[in-house]
């Protein structure tokens, strides 16, 4: 039964064993029918035939008297009989039924004709020849006629069954044998291989059949082969692109930070020393999504090759991440030599190359260089000294490229351990504010109060007094200038809100916003609820943006100052002066103030060029409508100097030094208060 199960489960060996049933069924049919009619009629001939022997030779013998016909009823079946003369008379006549006359007249052969009356019965006829011709007209009992046709019918019926059966059997056996063992296995072989494509060969049958289905297997095996043979191909590529992955940029194809470290390695064991150029592209994130990662990526590749192109034989060229390439040199290089090669790497970058659609961009790289002497050097360290150089450029300052040295990496310590510890500050209550008074130079206007800018201030438990200028870019860099600049902002508005209270009124006060938060979405909505929050007027608060801050993307500057001042925020542009900003991108930013730099202030009465500076930014801030402020005024020739070019308003220590809100109250406030 197990043997049969497949077999008989096999919907494809039960198709064909159907159909050849069908078949088989249907042809048997077709020859089964004639021959049963045909059996039919030679049975009625035989039984017409043997009454014909039965009645003839009484003819002969009653010739001269009558024949006698009653001695043959009851034989043969034969139940009555009538003999005509040739004038159609009839002669002689005996048995029972009806013998109608007219049969005579179809009895013209000497071969008896019979043909069924009724149900069983059968009447013949026929000629008698010779001179004294009669017919003859007989009625047989035809009733065995039948039962012998129906005993025909089953034998050939039960032959054919027979012969169904056994073909039907033998056909399903061929079938099995044949097709239905060699699929399974083929289906089974198929599984296996599908499951292990790897060793998919390890599955190919064993066949000696020279049929259509040997050439199947042989053709299955062959694709199995093939299967296991291609995979062994992929997983060659896929370990081989691995491995390539694992040392290279799959970018720029450029070697990776794993294949430099092991090249630095390599010059570390031969003791060769090397020099390191860290190349890092500025604002590539702005650049990347202004113009979309695809020209993003193309600015990389071209990057790369300009690498390459400045790179010597035997230069080592990489990849570190998204912003950052390696130029490596198996030597520690003369200072002057390797300034001339960071140069000729910036100068490369520095040429236009196609960005997204018509548009080109001209990137800009930063260089920070490492060297390692013929001594013994760690690898990771190189790059690291490298990545603290970088670290040191200033694009603002044109410093495109800058080399290690040993205080820089104290200095990174420091920066990194006052990143520790300012991330405290705030919950520790160590940051607070002061206030520095800015006054009106107008004649006649006395010292009076313009408003103060607002100036945060920590106070490091070991450290005393941070500068902001230390802690703010550490806190830019950490993003913690998110919070920072959310208690300035809070704390500036309790202040106005508590002199709103006592005095009814309060100056203006000025905050400032670094690039990153300026850089926030939704930067407007903030501090206006903010504001709303503290009850403060937004008139009564003044943001301050440094130039380059605001440079970094002219359209979105535009758009957020504009925002603000509708939302009656005053805005100043600070530091102006020290970006590299045209003076006509003024025009396009809705600002109230710009305050012009300390430096140009420091200047004044020592250098032309920014007094000359110092007299074009009043002019056009004039023309434009916008009060101009002097930071950093030390001096009375200072404020002289700017009160002659009619600068608006002035702050620095000449006027007064950031203080403590309660003693900005005591010193310009209270005394205002009681007059
Ligand atoms: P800034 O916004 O240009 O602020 C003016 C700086 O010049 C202040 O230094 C101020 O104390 C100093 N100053 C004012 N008058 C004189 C003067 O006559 N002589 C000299 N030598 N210095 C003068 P401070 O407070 O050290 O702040 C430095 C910078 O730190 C600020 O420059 C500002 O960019 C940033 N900063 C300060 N507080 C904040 C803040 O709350 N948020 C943000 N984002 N940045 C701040
Ligand atoms: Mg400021
Ligand atoms: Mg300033």
């Amino acid at each position: 039964m197990k043997l049969l199960r497949p077999l008989l489960t096999c919907r494809l060996c039960w198709r064909i064993t159907l159909t050849v049933f069908g078949l088989i069924l249907a042809v048997e049919s077709v020859v089964l029918i004639p021959s049963a009619l045909q059996f039919e009629r030679n049975d009625r001939q035989r039984l017409a035939l043997e009454a014909q022997i039965l009645v003839q030779p009484q003819l002969s013998i009653a010739r001269g008297g009558g024949p006698d016909l009653a001695s043959l009823i009851g034989e043969y079946g034969l139940r009555a009989v009538a003999v005509y003369g040739v004038d159609g008379g009839l002669v002689a006549r005996a048995g029972r039924g009806e013998l109608p006359p007219s049969a005579r007249a179809e009895s013209t052969s000497a071969i008896p004709v019979a043909s069924a009356v009724n149900e069983g019965d059968l009447l013949v006829s026929w000629r008698s020849m010779g001179p004294d011709a009669r017919s003859v007209v007989a009625l047989i009992d035809a009733r065995g006629t039948s039962q012998r046709l129906e005993a025909y019918v089953l034998r050939v019926a039960g032959l054919v069954a027979i012969i169904v059966l056994i073909v039907t059997v033998g056909t399903m056996v061929a079938v099995d044998l044949w097709v239905l063992r060699p699929v399974l296995r083929l289906r089974d072989s198929s599984v296996k291989a599908g499951a292990d494509p790897d060793h998919a060969d390890g599955f190919a049958l064993r066949t000696r059949r020279g049929d259509e289905m040997g050439e199947l297997i042989r053709a299955h095996n062959s694709m199995l082969e093939q299967v296991a043979a291609s995979r062994a191909r992929d997983r060659a590529m896929t370990e081989e692109r691995a491995r390539f992955l694992a040392r290279h940029d799959p970018l720029t194809g450029l070697p990776n930070r794993a294949a430099l470290l092991e090249f630095l390695e390599h010059r570390r064991e031969m003791a060769g020393g090397a020099t390191l150029l860290l190349v890092n592209v500025v604002r590539f994130r702005l650049l990347n999504a202004a113009h979309g990662s695809q020209a993003g990526d193309r600015m990389l590749c071209e990057l790369a090759r300009r690498l390459q192109r400045v790179a010597a034989a035997g230069d080592f060229v990489a990849r570190l991440g998204a912003d950052r390439f390696v130029l490596a040199r198996g030597e520690p290089m003369p200072l002057g030599d390797t300034a001339a090669l960071a140069e000729r790497v910036i100068q490369a970058a520095a040429w236009p190359m196609a960005a997204s659609g018509a548009d080109t961009v001209t990137p800009s790289v930063r260089v920070g260089i490492a060297h390692a002497g013929e001594g013994p050097f760690a690898a990771q360290d190189l790059v690291t000294h490298a990545e603290l150089a970088l670290g040191r450029t200033d694009d603002a300052y044109g410093e495109k490229y800058q080399f290690y040295s040993a205080d820089l990496a104290e200095e990174a310590r420091i920066r990194q351990q006052l990143a520790q510890d300012l991330e405290q500050a705030l919950a520790r209550k160590e940051l607070s504010i002061v206030l520095q008074p800015k006054l009106r130079l107008e004649p006649g206007a006395g010292e009076q109060l313009a408003g103060a800018e607002v100036l945060v201030r920590w106070r490091h438990p070991s450290q005393g007094m941070v500068s902001p200028a230390t802690f703010i870019p550490i806190a830019e860099a950490t993003g913690l200038i998110g919070p920072i600049g959310d208690f300035v902002l809070r704390s500036a508005c309790e202040q106005i809100r508590a002199w709103l209270l006592s005095y009814g009124g309060s100056p203006r006060l000025a905050v400032n916003l670094s690039a990153q938060q300026f850089a926030q979405p939704q930067l407007a909505e903030h501090i206006t609820w903010v504001l709303r929050e503290y009850a403060v007027p937004p008139g009564l608060i003044e943001l301050e943006i440094t130039e380059t801050a605001a440079m970094r993307d002219v359209e979105r500057t535009a758009a957020i100052l504009a925002e603000l001042r509708a939302r009656g925020i005053h805005v100043s542009i600070d530091d102006f002066g020290t970006g590299y900003s045209s003076l006509n991108y003024l025009r396009r930013f809705a600002v109230d103030t710009i305050k012009i730099d300390k430096s140009f202030v420091d200047d004044i009465g020592k250098d032309r060029n920014a007094e000359a500076i110092c007299d074009a930014i009043l002019r056009l801030g004039h023309s434009l409508g916008t009060r101009i402020v002097a930071e950093g005024v030390e001096t009375e020739d200072q404020a002289a100097f700017l009160r002659r070019r009619k600068c608006d308003e002035a702050q620095g220590y000449l006027f007064g030094r950031p203080v403590s809100a309660e003693e900005f109250d005591r010193t310009w406030l209270a005394s205002q208060a009681a007059a």
